[in-house]
């Protein structure tokens, strides 16, 4: 008997429905559509009317560069992965900074990014790839999405951050301030607020904004996959340049803990560098690496990955344990009596008919191993054949000899075979010099 009452059913929220010519417009999401789309398209138009003063161009640059580094060190690298700690200087900076980058406040965009990292590619990743490349970039942003779908993250600790909290309370008037306000106030000094405005505050804010976009959809989609294959994220030169080092996002997905997302020197991650730099100064402080140790490991085991998806497509012969089990008398019957080119070697029966005009130690040597056990031959007796010759032998294999001893116990015996060195997919690895039909010892 049911006592307990139900729940009243939530009602749909409008991502659920699907887009019509008559409801198309409650599916946008018109705030941010303002901010992303809107402003920036006021800011292009104005450029029209107003000159590009040289040194409200040097100061957009310069801010550019702040406004960046706001987000990639504040808002990912510092509050959404805590991959260093910094002092109140250092955060004001970085969240008036990001502030001025116009791209939410660090609580509403550290949650969201937590969620991308814990729930990657999934349908509870708020910007998962997998819904294509646009949505990734933009969509996301520009359609409503069901707050309910994100995935869950832990934001004890942002909560707990008087800088975030404040920011998050403020947020509008920290985006008035430092995107647009600051930057026309600084190019007053040389009389350009105007141009300030424009160039150093709305389309400056647009390029960063860009900029950022591109680590979800670019770097999700363009690029290497030196640490691990099974999710999107990838590792791209291109995508690092235009987000201050962002770029190498198959490290960050894997170590996403580390302050640091290109590894090598040589590597462009200014964002990396700044960090450094901050800690020498005195202004950053327990920067989180993960030993070399660990990352090598990802990145062997991937290139295993790759060797085994190479080896894979290869012709190994058929695999012993799939080989029928003939008798001695049968295989010296089929080569003599029914004149097959049969050649055993080291238990292994193998038909040569194909390969005997193409043997290069000449015909008649081959042909005098028909019927026979030409294990020692084969190994020194005549010829101490190469590594590509057991390779090639093994292309010519149909069957294993009853009391063939080694070989034929690799075929009945669960426990031997599983002595044998396979891949990730279980398929059989010959190391070179290691093809059954070698005998050292012969
Ligand atoms: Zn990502
Ligand atoms: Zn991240």
């Amino acid at each position: 008997m049911e006592t307990q009452s139900k729940p009243p059913a939530r009602k749909p929220h409008i991502s659920e429905e699907p887009i019509t010519f008559f409801n198309w417009y409650k599916h946008i999401d018109w705030l941010n559509v303002v901010f992303v789309v809107g402003i920036p398209l006021i800011g292009v138009v104005s450029s029209y009317f107003v000159p590009l003063h040289p040194y409200t161009f040097i100061f957009a640059v310069i801010f550019y560069f702040n406004t960046g580094l706001g987000i990639t060190a504040g808002y990912h690298r510092l509050w959404s992965h805590t991959s260093y700690k910094a002092t109140p200087i250092l955060k004001f900076y970085l969240a008036a900074c990001g502030s001025g980058a116009v791209q939410g406040s660090i609580r509403w965009w550290s949650r969201g990014h937590r969620a991308h990292h814990r729930y990657t590619d999934t349908d509870k990743d708020p910007y998962s790839v997998r819904k294509g490349l646009a949505y990734s970039h933009m969509g996301w942003m520009v359609m409503k999405q069901d707050p309910k779908r994100i995935g869950r993250a832990d934001i004890t600790d942002l909560n707990e951050d008087p800088f975030v909290v404040w920011q998050h309370r403020h947020y509008v008037f920290s985006v008035v301030a430092m995107a647009w306000v600051f930057p026309a106030l600084v190019c007053g000094v040389w009389g350009d607020w105007k141009g300030g405005l424009i160039y150093a505050g709305i389309l400056r804010s647009c390029f960063v904004q860009q900029a950022t976009f591109c680590i979800n959809s670019l770097a999700h989609w363009l690029g290497d996959q030196p640490f691990d294959d099974r999710n999107s994220p990838r590792d791209n030169m291109i995508t690092a340049l235009v987000t201050l080092g962002e770029g190498y996002h198959n490290f960050h997905h894997e170590f996403p803990s580390d302050y640091r997302n290109a590894i090598q020197w040589y590597q462009y991650d200014p964002t990396k560098w700044m960090i450094w730099v901050w800690k020498q100064v005195g202004l950053a402080y327990d920067l989180k690496e993960f030993r070399s140790n660990e990352i090598e490991k990802g990145r062997v085991q991937q290139l295993q990955k790759k060797l085994d998806q190479r080896r894979a497509k290869l012709d190994w012969g058929v695999p012993l344990d799939q080989l029928p089990v003939i008798s001695w008398d049968d295989f010296v019957r089929d080569a003599r009596v029914d004149g097959k080119a049969l050649v055993a070697i080291a238990g292994v029966i193998h038909d040569v008919a194909g390969f005997i005009q193409d043997h290069p130690g000449g015909k008649t040597l081959i042909g005098s191993a028909i019927g026979k056990d030409a294990t020692a031959i084969f190994n020194g007796g005549v010829y101490d054949h190469s590594n590509a010759a057991h390779n090639l032998l093994s292309t010519m294999r149909v069957g294993v000899l009853r009391g063939g001893c080694e070989v034929e116990a690799w075929k009945m015996q669960p426990s031997e075979k599983e002595k044998m060195v396979s891949d990730s997919t279980g398929q059989h690895i010959v190391r070179a010099g290691d093809q059954v039909t070698r005998m050292s010892s012969v």
